[in-house]
């Protein structure tokens, strides 16, 4: 049987029965060899996340149901006490995550899913959106609270509430992209004074 030398690692003492071999046999047969990538996903994870703010993060493997079931049958038949292919890949590359760049694995909330696809060898990188709030004033009539837009000659040239919070809010935080959302709506020609109007921004 061919074992990638974490899957021997993880087996443990069953592993040990099985005859040797050299790491250039072939793929793994419990892991399809994603134990033999944690450095390079480790090296995707880092530059990919190298722009954002952030101290906690999970991992995420996508595996063919194929490899999976393989893997869980091995353990059980053979009465192994070890980590699935799967809880292994999250626990090297987590672990070398804290160890290395010190943040922290969050299971229920993490900040960034750095989510790998076996399968394909892709990967993705989900952020939690970041939400702010405010009050708006409006001190000038004539802005719409969101982008006008006109039927036949498309968006009108008077920039909106939201545009005017949003972009300045996106900017200073190096978002990709914002939603706006206020409580209620004032007209355009009305004016909006007092304590304000309540909003929030939320930046993915
Ligand atoms: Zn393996």
């Amino acid at each position: 049987m061919v074992l990638c030398s974490n899957c021997r690692k993880r087996l443990g003492p069953a592993a040990e029965m099985l005859p040797p071999q050299s790491e250039d046999e072939g793929i793994c047969e419990l892991c399809g060899n994603i134990l033999q990538e944690i450095d390079n996903y480790f090296s995707m994870f880092k530059e990919e996340s190298r722009n954002y703010e952030f101290k906690t993060f999970l991992i995420g493997l996508r595996s063919s149901k194929k490899l999976l079931e393989k893997d869980k049958k091995f353990i059980e038949e053979n009465g192994i006490k070890c980590r699935t292919f799967k809880e292994e890949f999250q626990y090297l590359l987590g672990g070398k995550i804290e160890e290395e760049l010190h943040y922290e694995v969050d299971f229920l909330k993490p900040d960034i899913l750095f989510k790998v696809n076996q399968e394909n060898g892709d990967y993705d990188l989900w952020v939690r959106p970041v939400y702010l709030k405010g009050r708006y004033l409006k001190k000038r009539r004539g802005i719409p609270q969101s982008p006008w837009i006109d039927p036949r000659r498309g968006k009108g040239g008077e920039k909106s509430v939201s545009e005017y919070i949003g972009n300045a809010v996106h900017r200073a935080f190096l978002g990709k992209n914002f939603n706006f959302f206020a409580l209620g709506r004032e007209d355009v020609d009305a004016l909006m004074l007092g304590e304000g109007r309540p909003f929030y921004v939320e930046l993915e």
